[in-house]
């Protein structure tokens, strides 16, 4: 079922949903269940599973020189997607990214993900590669989420890349894509954002995941500046739970946000004691989901990355 049907459904009540990150290579599948298991109690209609970049290894070889390969670090996303849908009958939401693959591999992907029954993708332009100082696409791969979104759009008509195909198995896919409340970093200003995200919504998209934010007056903002400028679809709020001390550093730096100043103090007064600090977290995602709630937003999205135990409380307290 389409994310956008689940946030009919609701009649007006806020879900709760969630976002995991595939595991590292070589690991097993059931460490991903054992963190989702305890989520299922509070029924997530839908899970997004992540999709990471490839990146370069270096092998040395016999003359002593290194010789650059492409890897996949955390591959499996459509996998773990069809493994969600079966054992826990809730729709995932794979994110497909522009950045590593040909719009012909994108194809192959999109293939793939409606012939498993999965309706929902959110579409994504992706990083640039770790050694890459800007975004880059791959010869012959789309340059911008919208036109990703313009694929799967035109996948949603029977209109593949090099033919079209008249089929009533034809895609209807439900595209959601990524939001700003403080602005992409790339971006020249938040007006320009925003009109770049308003492109994304009428070349098909059905609705907008916000990227964390922690000052939920900075989501209501652009709610309203989204809706002034024609975005009509559902802006689902992303939160994440602060886990770690450092997490005041690599978030801002990393999401180009910025902390509240009596989150950043709460969390310098447990001087270092982890659990106190994970226990900040929890408490201030849950005023923030509290008032979110409060407001009528349609969904409460956690990034949980890794491990689930604070989305935990969180949700006990709030759903
Ligand atoms: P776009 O919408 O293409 O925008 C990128 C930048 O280009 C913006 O500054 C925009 O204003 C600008 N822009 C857009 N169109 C044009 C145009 N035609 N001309 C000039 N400028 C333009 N990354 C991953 O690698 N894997 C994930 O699974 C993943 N999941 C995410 C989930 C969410 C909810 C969010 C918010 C982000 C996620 N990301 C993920 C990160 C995302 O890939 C990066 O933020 C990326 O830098 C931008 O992606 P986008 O889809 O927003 O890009």
């Amino acid at each position: 079922m389409k994310v956008t049907d689940h946030i009919k459904q609701a009649e007006g009540k806020s879900l709760f949903s969630f976002e995991i990150v595939p595991p590292v290579k070589g690991q097993n599948i059931q460490k991903l269940y054992d963190n989702i298991d305890p989520l299922m109690e509070f029924k997530p209609p839908f899970i997004d599973v992540t999709t990471s970049r490839e990146q370069f290894v270096y092998i040395e070889k016999e003359n002593g020189l290194l010789e650059r390969k492409v890897t996949r670090m955390r591959p499996g996303t459509v996998g773990i997607c069809a493994s969600l849908k079966h054992k826990y009958d809730v729709d995932p939401v794979p994110h497909v990214l522009c950045g590593g693959f040909t719009r012909e591999e994108t194809e192959y992907v999109l293939v793939d993900l409606h012939y498993l029954g999965i309706d929902n993708i959110v579409a994504l332009r992706g990083d640039a590669m770790k050694h890459e100082s800007q975004f880059n696409p791959v010869k012959g791969g789309n340059n911008y989420a919208i036109e990703l979104v313009q694929q799967i759009a035109d996948l949603n008509t029977g209109k593949f890349l090099h033919e079209t195909i008249e089929t009533p198995y034809t895609p209807d896919f439900c595209i959601g894509v990524a939001g700003y409340p403080e602005k992409h970093f790339e971006s020249p200003s938040l007006a320009s954002d925003l009109k770049r995200l308003k492109d994304k919504v009428d070349a098909g998209a059905d609705y907008v995941v916000t990227q964390m934010f922690f000052d939920n007056q900075k989501y209501f903002e652009f709610v309203e500046a989204a809706k002034a400028i024609g975005i009509n679809v559902p802006i689902i709020p992303g939160i994440k739970p602060i886990a770690v001390e450092r997490h005041l550093q690599i978030l801002p730096k990393v999401f180009s946000l910025d902390l509240p100043l009596a989150l950043e103090k709460a969390v310098l007064n447990c001087k270092g004691d982890k659990a106190a600090i994970r226990q900040v977290g929890v408490e201030w995602a849950i005023q923030q989901s509290k008032e979110l709630i409060a407001a009528g937003v349609p969904t409460v999205h956690y990034y949980s990355m890794g491990k689930s135990d604070n989305v935990v409380k969180i949700a006990r307290e709030v759903f």
